[in-house]
């Protein structure tokens, strides 16, 4: 879809301030009760565009312009939790309701260079604790394909705003499947990047050893053109990789014959709603007509994923929430809603003397075990195939006062997180009842391109 906008306004089929306008026209006329959005900056938006005009107009040379700047022109917006300058970021919490960031993230200052433009902030869980939008202090983001349904979370306001074609792509975070339980809720493309592959500087932290930050498009290409803009090292995060950073769109559509795909007997389990697991198969039968090997493996560890994820996350949660001290910035602490609380209240816990070694050393250790698990799999196969979400998009309200069934929705989407894997999550189709269900395509550390390359053909194969 870039491409062709791309392409449209190097040609003056439509100018910028067009296209934003036109975006904006279906914020305006459904985000009233989708609910993607908490903050939006129309105006800003509108300004940008026309200096983008300005600039097409001026230019001598498109091509150069568009080379430099793929992005140029196209409506975004991010997930509330990423740092704007002068632009209000509550990370959809009461605590940060009128806090104003006097910087941009990282990630955001690289899409303004690459010329996108921010129609606003999304909607989400309060700090991204949750699997369905329903723990934002915003209220919930409805599913654009049933209303009366859950658009996944924590990236919800990400998910429906791609979905509802209200902008071009969004930014989130996935610390345990954030972007690939939205996106398959949604019937969109997410990737969740290599832990370190992208900066996290100026994303307000959930859990450090497992955030990383991605973003939610309608096609596997866009994917693969925004994450060539925001993949690299960054100064300011310690964390992010000095790899280089690789042309993601080049030989996407390479022949994929041969590759080795693995399925995961562990994931396939009678507890997989069956329309998923059916889709699961015919995706897995598309790769096969591809050309593409199917291998079984086994990631024995895998059951151990789910309690490990929830020691180590609200460990971690407790301790980035310890600076929302109502003194620093935030409003006071009483003002965390259920869920926050529940992750500090374990968290500390579970990180208190006599129970650190029983309980977060051992969540550590489990955590080694299942890297292990990938690093044997990956000496067998090029990348892993399985469902994202054991279930269909809940109803709203149907999971949210039950936190137990709210966490085992992760249980497919936790072990990428744990062992800092990138993942792709892509539509592969409707249930009978018309809701999208998505698979993940799971790769071994830093080979983003690979996964992409194998998206690109099943995408074209799926229709
Ligand atoms: N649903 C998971 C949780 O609540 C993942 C959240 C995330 O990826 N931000 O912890």
């Amino acid at each position: 879809m870039i491409l062709e906008i791309q392409r449209k306004l190097k040609n003056r089929e439509i100018t910028c301030e067009e296209l934003i306008k036109t975006h904006l026209d279906v914020i305006s006329s459904q985000d009233l009760d989708i609910n993607a959005f908490i903050t939006k900056t129309p105006e800003t938006a509108i300004d940008a565009a026309k200096h983008v005009d300005e600039e097409i107009r001026a230019s001598k040379d498109l091509d150069e312009l568009f080379k430099n700047r793929p992005l140029l022109g196209i409506p975004l917006a991010h997930k509330d939790i990423f740092s704007t300058k002068d632009i209000k970021t509550t990370a959809a919490s009461k605590i940060l309701e009128d806090y104003i960031p006097v910087y941009d993230a990282t990630v955001v200052s690289k899409l303004k260079k690459s010329g996108g433009i921010s129609l606003g902030k999304l909607n989400c869980d309060a700090f991204a604790h949750g699997a369905t939008g329903e723990n934002s202090d915003f209220g919930p983001t409805k599913n654009p394909y049933d209303k009366s349904r859950v658009s996944g979370g924590s990236s919800s306001g990400t998910a429906a705003s791609v979905a509802s074609k209200m902008v071009v792509f969004a930014t989130g975070t996935d610390t345990g499947g954030s972007l690939r339980n939205p996106a398959s809720f949604t019937n969109t493309v997410a990737i969740k990047p290599t832990y370190g592959r992208v900066s996290r500087y100026g994303i307000i932290a959930m859990a450090s050893s497992l955030d990383s930050v991605g973003h939610i498009t309608t096609s596997v290409e866009d994917s693969a053109l925004i994450l060539s803009q925001t993949a690299g090292f960054d100064k300011y995060d310690a964390t992010t990789s000095k790899n280089p950073v690789e042309n993601y769109l080049e030989n996407i559509g390479a022949d994929i014959n041969g590759k080795k795909i693995g399925i995961v007997k562990e994931y396939l389990s009678d507890e997989i709603d069956s329309e998923i697991s059916e889709k699961t198969k015919s995706a897995i039968n598309i790769f096969e007509k591809l050309g593409a090997e199917i291998i079984d493996i086994s990631l024995p560890n895998s059951e151990y994923a789910l309690a490990s994820y929830y020691v180590i996350t609200p460990s971690e949660v407790s301790s980035n929430l310890a600076r929302f001290d109502g003194i620093r910035f935030g409003n006071t602490r009483d003002k965390f809603g259920d869920e926050a609380k529940r992750r500090i209240m374990l968290g500390t816990y579970a990180l208190s003397a006599g129970f650190y070694d029983g309980l977060y050393l051992k969540a550590q250790k489990v955590r080694t075990l299942i890297i292990q698990d990938f690093k044997k799999a990956f000496s067998k196969v090029d990348a892993i195939l399985a469902p994202v979400s054991p279930v269909m998009p809940p109803k709203i309200g149907e999971v949210v006062s039950d936190p137990m069934k709210n966490y085992l929705m992760d249980i497919l989407t936790v072990p990428v997180n744990l062992a800092g894997l990138p993942a792709l999550s892509i539509p592969c189709g409707f249930s009978k009842g018309g809701l999208p269900i998505g698979i993940q395509l799971i790769g071994d550390h830093f080979l983003e391109k690979n996964l992409y390359n194998l998206g690109y053909n099943f995408e074209r194969a799926s229709e």
